[in-house]
């Protein structure tokens, strides 16, 4: 997911990881954003996965799409580090 950058004081910033665009730009800068929640169970493993090394594949990535739908995080959620839960 990329920065939702703000203009704050002229300057993007991203309110999610704090990151601030050292320049004045019109446009927001493309970054993709350090502390993107995950949208599911899908992606909470690919980031293990990817953590221990194993490739995604294509059925990998059916799977992740699957456990997202099946499993999916709620927006906003009151717990922190809800990608620390993995039971
Ligand atoms: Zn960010």
């Amino acid at each position: 997911m990329l920065c939702p950058f703000t203009l704050v004081a002229g300057l993007w910033t991203c309110p999610q990881c704090g990151y601030v665009y050292p320049r004045p730009s019109d446009k927001p800068p493309r970054k993709n954003c350090s502390k993107a929640p995950s949208r599911g169970l899908g992606d909470t493993i690919a980031k293990v996965t990817r953590f221990f090394g194993i490739k995604s594949c294509g059925g990998c990535k059916k799977r992740q799409a699957m456990l997202n739908r099946l499993f999916p995080y709620r927006q906003n959620s009151p717990i922190p580090n809800a990608d620390d839960k993995l039971e």
